[in-house]
């Protein structure tokens, strides 16, 4: 029976799930580039697929195509990503019944980050000021549809404490924020420590880790820095040694993802999220693939 919802997939499951996200690309070479990478990963069989969502709504029809192709060639469910920022009310419910009409039953919903070149996050007159209100508000049009929610197992960077940040994450949870994906970490002890403070404060919605495998140092240091993530010293060691040798970088980023992988899933974790960055060539690397053997 094909689950449409994550919530059924992960309650169903008898092994832990394999996600994949994509960014809509800017143009339309991008999206012909995307989707050679697609078609290379339909064989891998990934438990379902998400689609991020631009700032200010700046990607919402590139998001759409994107959820086209993917559903298209067979990468399914999908699970589009929602933000408040820029949207009226009725402009987001204008754009959930367009995904509802796609058959689209999975929203990742998000506050989102201000738009470039705005230092804070403003709420737009008519719309929604927190993923909390954007959950609420999806239930209500759409008790059908399954939302995921963002956790941040090192806390987010406008929160006023890391106890408020859960907080307000077992607020969205109890709002109908039916799992969690985590935003990206280096360090599995951090997303623990995380996992342990959510089940003290009664957070039961399971939490799927979100990783990146890194490709470089400079591209670690600036995702790291982005996402606040704490860099482990051997990982950064290891990449610094591998100097500019491409290849060898990209090894020890796959390896670290890998061996992070093996010590999650042993840990119980209900899935994975690859942030594959629409890139295809970690998801197929044996290794990886071996750790979801089914
Ligand atoms: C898995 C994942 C996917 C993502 N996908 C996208 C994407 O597609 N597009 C995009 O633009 N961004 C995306 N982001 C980034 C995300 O939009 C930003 O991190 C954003 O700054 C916060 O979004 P949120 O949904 O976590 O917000 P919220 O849960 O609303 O939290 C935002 C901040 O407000 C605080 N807070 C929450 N509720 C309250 C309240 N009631 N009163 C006071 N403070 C409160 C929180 O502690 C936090 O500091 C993603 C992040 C993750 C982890």
């Amino acid at each position: 029976m094909e689950h449409a919802t994550i919530s059924e997939r992960i309650a169903a499951a008898r092994k832990p799930l394999l996600s994949y996200e994509f960014f809509p690309p800017k143009d339309d070479a991008g999206m012909q580039a995307l989707d050679q990478v697609i078609a290379q990963l339909v064989p891998t069989q990934p438990d379902f697929v998400t689609v991020t969502y631009g700032a200010g709504g700046s990607t919402q029809q590139r998001t759409l195509d994107v959820c086209d192709h993917l559903q298209a060639q067979g990468l399914k469910p999908v699970v589009h990503h929602l933000t408040c920022v820029g949207s009226s009310r009725d402009e987001l419910k204008a754009l959930l019944d367009r995904i509802h009409g796609m058959g689209i039953r999975n929203i990742m919903a998000l506050r989102g980050d201000p738009p470039q070149g705005e230092a804070k996050f403003r709420k737009h007159p008519g719309g929604l000021a927190y993923a909390v209100d954007l959950v609420r508000f999806i239930k209500k049009h759409y008790p059908d549809m399954c939302c995921g929610v963002a956790g941040y197992p090192e806390t987010h960077q406008e929160a006023l404490s890391p106890e408020s940040d859960i907080l307000y994450l077992k607020d969205k949870v109890d709002a109908g924020g039916a799992y969690i994906t985590t935003q990206l970490f280096y360090d599995n002890a951090v997303f623990f420590r995380f996992r342990d403070t959510c089940r003290a404060w009664g957070i039961r919605a399971p939490i799927v880790p979100g990783l990146l495998p890194p490709i470089s140092l400079r591209q670690l240091q600036r995702m790291a820095t982005m996402c606040k993530a704490s860099l482990p010293p051997r990982l950064v060691k290891q990449l610094t040694q591998a100097g500019d040798d491409t290849d060898a970088a990209e090894q020890i980023g796959l390896d670290w993802t890998v061996q992070q992988i093996r010590e999650l899933l042993n840990a119980g974790v209900p899935g994975i999220h690859l942030y594959i960055l629409n890139r295809s060539k970690a998801a197929l690397a044996p290794a990886l693939k071996q750790c979801f053997a089914r």
